[in-house]
C-alpha cells in the first residue's frame, strides 16, 4: 500500500533530504510540499528545489486535503498548524522539529489520543541505539567510573549542550539514580575544581561544519571505555524519519518514540 505524504518545511535542509529519500522509496507518494507562504520558491517543483528531476508537486503554502501522513521538519511556529491539520484530517504525523514549547508538547500529546504520532528530536537510528547503550554501560560499569559527555557540532548551532547530549545524560541518570540535571557539571575552569564523585561532565565543542559527534566516556583508574556516535550527514536523520514513517503506517493512535520504531 502506498502512503500519501505531506512534507512540511519542504524547501528546508531536512525537507530536501527527505524528499530525495522518499523519491527513492516505493511505498510513499508525496501529495503536498508545504512551505511558508512567502518562501521565494513557492510554486516551483519541490523535486527540482531538492536537486532532483520534477516530481509534479509544487511548493505551496497549503496542506493537502487528502493524505495519510505528514512529516514535519520546519520550525516550532509551524507545529501548531501541522498538528491541527493532522487531527482535522485524520493524518498520521512524524514530527522532527525541535524546540517545541511545553504547551506544544502537551498539544502533541493530546493529539496522540486521536492520531498516531512519532515525535523524536533525534531520528538517527544509531543515536537512538546509543541512547539505550549509554544507560546500560553506566549501570554495568558502576559508580567507580567517572562519566563525561563531549559533544561536537558546527559553528552555527545555537544551543549548547545539544538536546541529544542532554538525553544521553538523562538516560544515564535514570539508570544510575543520579539527580538530573543536578549532577551535571558544564565545562570546567579555575584552579580549585577537583572532580566530585557522581557528577557528569558536559562539554560542548563548536567548530567548522561538524554535523554532530557525541561521546560518552567512562573512566576509572587503569582504563577507559568510550561510546561515540558520529553523524556524517543529515541523511541519517532523514533515513530515520522515513523508517519512522514506514513503521507508523497503519498504527493505532498513540505517542511513539524512536525506541518504539526500532523495538529497543
Ligand atoms: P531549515 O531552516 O533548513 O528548514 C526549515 C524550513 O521550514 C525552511 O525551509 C522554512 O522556510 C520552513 N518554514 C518556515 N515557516 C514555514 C511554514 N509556515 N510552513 C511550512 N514551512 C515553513 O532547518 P532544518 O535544518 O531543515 O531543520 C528543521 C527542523 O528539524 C529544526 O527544528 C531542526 O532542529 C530539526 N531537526 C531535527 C532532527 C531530528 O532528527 N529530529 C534532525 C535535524 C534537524
Amino acid at each position: 500500500m502506498t502512503s500519501r505524504l505531506v512534507i512540511v518545511g519542504a524547501a528546508g535542509r531536512m525537507g530536501k533530504h527527505i524528499i530525495t529519500l522518499v523519491e527513492k522509496a516505493e511505498q510513499f507518494d508525496i501529495v503536498a510540499a508545504v512551505e511558508r507562504a512567502d518562501h521565494p520558491d513557492i510554486g516551483k517543483d519541490a523535486g527540482v528545489t531538492a536537486g532532483l528531476k520534477p516530481i509534479g508537486i509544487a511548493l505551496s503554502g497549503e496542506f493537502s486535503a487528502t493524505a495519510d501522513m505528514a512529516i514535519d521538519f520546519s520550525t516550532p511556529e509551524v507545529a501548531d498548524s501541522t498538528i491541527d491539520y493532522c487531527i482535522g484530517n485524520n493524518v498520521a504525523l512524524v514530527m522532527g522539529t525541535t524546540g517545541l514549547s511545553d504547551r506544544q508538547y502537551k498539544k502533541i500529546t493530546d493529539a496522540s489520543a486521536k492520531i498516531p504520532i512519532v515525535y523524536a528530536t533525534n531520528m538517527s537510528v544509531g543515536m537512538n541505539v546509543m541512547f539505550a547503550l549509554v544507560a546500560k554501560a553506566a549501570a554495568m560499569l558502576g559508580e567507580d567510573y567517572d562519566i563525561e559527555i563531549i559533544e561536537q557540532h558546527h559553528r552555527f548551532k545555537k544551543d549548547a549542550p545539544s538536546g541529544s547530549a542532554l538525553t544521553l545524560a538523562k538516560n544515564i541518570c535514570k539508570a544510575t539514580h543520579r539527580d538530573f540535571p543536578g549532577c551535571l557539571v558544564h565545562g570546567r575552569s579555575g584552579a580549585e575544581q577537583p572532580r566530585e564523585k557522581g557528577t557528569i561532565g558536559m562539554h560542548a565543542v563548536r567548530a567548522g561544519d561538524i554535523t554532530g559527534i557525541h561521546s560518552v566516556m567512562y573512566a576509572t583508574l587503569g582504563e577507559k571505555v568510550t561510546l561515540t556516535h558520529t553523524a556524517h550527514s543529515r541523511d541519517t536523520f532523514a533515513a530515520g524519519a522515513l523508517r519512522a514513517a514506514q513503521w507508523l503506517t497503519g498504527k493505532k493512535p498513540g505517542m511513539y518514540a524512536m525506541a518504539d520504531v526500532l523495538g529497543i
